[in-house]
C-alpha cells in the first residue's frame, strides 16, 4: 500500500466491516475504483475474513458457503483422480503379485522335480498358471507350498 494510501486505512478497514458513513463509504468506494493497491488490500482482507469465518463457521454467508462448496467439488475431483491413479497401481500390483504367484506354482509343479532349474519359467508357462489360478476355486488355492523349497543341489 502506498504512503498516500495510509491515511485511507482506517476509513477502509470501516467501510469493509459496514461501519463506514454513507458519505465515506461513496469516497471508500471512489478511492478503490482508481487505487489497484487499496483494491488488493480489500481483497486480502476477504479473503482472510472468509478463511476466519471457514474456521468459525457460525454464521456462513451465501459467499463462503459457494466457496465451501467449489473447494469442496475440487478437493472430491482431486480425490476421484487420486483414487483412479491409486487403483491403477493396485491393478498393475496385483498382475505382478499373480504372475509371482504363477511363478510360485510353476516351481513347485513342474520345475522342482528338476531342482535347481527355476529359470525353466517362461512367460507362456507364467500365463497358463495365471490362467490354472484364475479358473480354480478360491478354496483350492494353495497359501503356502506344501513341500519344503529344496535347499541345496
Ligand atoms: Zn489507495
Amino acid at each position: 500500500m502506498n504512503d498516500p494510501c495510509k491515511k485511507w486505512l482506517p476509513r477502509l478497514m470501516a467501510w469493509f466491516d459496514d461501519e463506514a458513513s454513507e458519505l465515506d463509504a461513496k469516497e471508500v468506494r471512489a478511492h478503490l475504483l482508481d487505487c489497484a493497491p487499496c483494491r488488493a488490500a480489500v481483497q486480502s482482507w476477504r479473503e482472510l475474513r472468509l478463511d476466519l469465518s471457514l474456521l468459525q463457521p457460525d454464521e456462513p454467508t451465501e459467499e463462503v458457503l459457494e466457496r465451501m462448496a467449489w473447494r469442496f467439488e475440487e478437493g472430491l475431483a482431486d480425490e476421484i483422480h487420486s483414487t483412479s491413479t491409486a487403483l491403477r497401481w493396485w491393478g498393475r500390483l496385483a498382475a505382478a503379485l499373480m504372475i509371482g504367484l504363477g511363478g510360485l506354482l510353476i516351481a513347485e509343479r513342474t520345475v522342482m522335480p528338476l531342482a535347481g532349474t527355476v529359470e525353466a519359467s517362461t512367460p507362456r508357462e507364467i500365463e497358463e498358471a495365471v490362467q490354472e489360478i484364475l479358473q480354480r476355486p478360491v478354496e483350492l488355492m494353495p497359501l503356502a507350498p506344501e513341500r519344503p523349497v529344496p535347499s541345496g543341489r
